[in-house]
């Protein structure tokens, strides 16, 4: 099982997610965090930009699913309601059993698979251990706290080695 934290790619908000990136990658299920990668924590609600997002990637067959850690059940259900998408929560990434639990419910293999999220440590590691596509998106809203932006500075150099191997493969 590996366990690295080095995102497969780095995109800068969700929303550079097309369906032709995803047809390129071969993807058909699309698995996400929530909290920072799909709205800002306070965000209790998803906006419209959102909405679209998820049915444009609906419209071309691609399943989306939240595999969140979020302690409070009633965050998750209450922001997929009405999103009319399926949530995996109480996740405990970085165990990667939320995913796999997810995959199997979509039915999608770990090659059509690739998970959403803004953290190394839960996020990236939790689908390098699922051997799905680790994609890693900047903390929407940005880092606010200091905490958060001490976070997001030891993040950096794991970011940078997966710039350098995307350009190599390139
Ligand atoms: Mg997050």
């Amino acid at each position: 099982m590996p366990v690295s934290l080095i995102p497969s790619r780095l995109f800068r908000r969700y929303d550079e997610i097309t369906p032709e990136v995803l047809r390129r990658a071969g993807i058909t299920l699309l698995l996400s965090d929530l909290d920072f990668t799909l709205a800002p924590k306070s965000c209790r609600t998803p906006d419209q930009a959102l909405r679209d997002w998820i049915a444009s990637l609906a419209a071309e067959g691609i399943q989306v699913m939240i595999v969140s850690n979020n302690r409070s059940g009633e965050r998750v259900t209450e922001f997929c309601s009405g999103l009319g998408i399926p949530f995996q929560g109480h996740a405990g990434k970085p165990s990667p059993k939320g995913l796999l639990a997810a995959m199997e419910r979509a039915g999608a293999s770990r090659v059509h698979t690739a998970m959403l999220g803004d953290k190394l440590l839960t996020d990236m590691l939790a689908a390098n251990r699922a051997g799905v596509l680790a994609w890693m998106v900047e903390p929407l809203g940005g880092a606010v706290t200091v905490w958060q932006k001490i976070l997001h500075a030891l993040q950096e150099p794991f970011k940078a080695v997966c710039r350098r191997r995307n350009r190599k493969d390139a």
